[in-house]
């Protein structure tokens, strides 16, 4: 079977992670702020958070947000479901905005006209939690404007885009965002194994994620109420949560980040092939903006509406060619339905949902494998 995304792991990988093995900081050492500094240098952000998943950072991206009880978070209805999730931990409540049907990506005009609507019943957002699908960043100038005019803020849930840009900056750079956060789950484009990290410029966002990354517990002198009580002592100042990343995924990150460049590189590669190929069979591949580079986590097709995409994947499958399907509508999810969202409610997501085909892409992916997959789906086309 030739899975839709793989990991990449070096030698030099395992030698990094079995060092801090032999270590005697197995949490809480160095490797984890080393990757934090790595971060920041790849994106040109001043701040990085790591922690132990992209869900476990979207939720402390929220609350370092203040998003609370009542308080309304929109995010996009293709995504998964941890880009809405987040609100609801904090007791927030949640919201869609509809989607490009071209790319997936949430949708400007959507957003304005959902805005003007919300500030009119006096229902504006807090927070507003655009994804990068595909590792294609979405029209961010156009969002942040809006963002700005209405006083929302903004995380980008950049979990498929680590190492890519927009408009001649990285993404991570929040040059159209107040955080934005990476996941590095293995099949994203470098791995920890488990792990996110939130970027920021913003100091007092990176303190409050810090915090509440760790029990919300300081033992920085400067904080203390009792300054003088001895060196073991540490204070409690807000309820947070143990999402620390651990050295060995940290070690594992600091040595898969030298080789991003080359991982993006490669898929870009894949790409223009699929790209070529495909657009012989009435096959639309789902492309990033003008001006802009995707880390490309994913190839997304959408088939032509004239097919049926269940008979395609399943043949697919049969093929020994894992493709996916990115995403089922979160709204549309039993557990949001129970919320009250139905079907109709994003229609332009839902045509997206109806059309998209994940096919396989990742470093390793061979020529060959390719050809395979292409010639399959040519013969399922033609
Ligand atoms: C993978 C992913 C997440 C969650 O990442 P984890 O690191 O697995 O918690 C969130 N949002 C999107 C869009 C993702 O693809």
């Amino acid at each position: 079977m030739i899975p839709y995304g793989r990991q990449n792991i070096s030698a030099e990988d395992i030698a990094a992670v079995t060092a801090v093995l032999q270590s005697d900081c197995l949490t809480q050492g160095p490797q984890v702020p080393l990757f934090e500094r790595n971060i920041c240098q790849m994106t040109t952000a001043q701040y990085a958070v790591a922690a132990n998943s992209a869900t476990s950072v979207l939720h402390l991206a929220c609350l370092a947000l203040g998003v609370g009880a009542g308080d309304y978070v929109w995010t996009s209805p293709i995504t998964f479901v941890a880009s809405a999730n987040c609100a609801l931990y904090c007791c927030g409540e949640i919201d869609f905005v509809d989607v490009d049907r071209h790319t997936g990506n949430m949708c400007p005009k959507a957003l304005e006209c959902k805005l003007k609507q919300a500030k009119a019943q006096n229902c504006l957002p807090k927070v507003l939690i655009p994804v990068h699908m595909a590792g294609h960043s979405c029209d961010m100038r156009a969002i942040w404007q809006l963002a700005q005019d209405y006083g929302v803020r903004v995380i980008e849930d950049a979990s498929h885009g680590v190492g890519g840009s927009y408009l001649g900056s990285k993404i991570g750079a929040c040059e159209y965002s107040d955080i934005t956060i990476f996941s590095f789950h293995p099949v994203k484009i470098i791995t920890t194994a488990e792990g996110g990290v939130a970027t920021t410029n913003d100091p007092a966002l990176a303190e409050s994620m810090a915090l509440l990354r760790s029990h919300g517990i300081t033992k920085t002198a400067e904080k203390l109420l009792r300054p003088d009580e001895g060196d073991w002592y540490y204070e409690q100042h807000e309820l947070g949560f143990n999402y620390r990343m651990t050295e060995l995924q940290a070690a594992l990150g600091n040595s898969q980040i030298k080789r991003l460049d080359s991982f993006v590189e490669q898929r870009n590669k894949l790409v223009m092939t699929y790209v070529a190929e495909l657009t012989k069979l009435n096959v639309t591949s789902v492309v990033p903006l003008e001006n802009s580079y995707s880390a490309y986590h994913l190839m997304i097709v959408l088939l032509p509406e004239s097919l049926d995409r269940k008979v395609v994947f399943d043949a697919m499958r049969a093929a020994n060619i894992f493709v996916h399907v990115h995403y089922f509508p979160v709204h549309l999810q039993p557990y949001y339905l129970n919320k009250g969202f139905a079907e109709h409610d994003f229609p332009e997501a839902e045509y997206f949902y109806q059309h998209c085909l994940t096919l396989p892409l990742f470093p390793d992916l061979t020529e060959q494998e390719q050809a395979y997959i292409i010639d399959t789906l040519t013969g399922l086309l033609s």
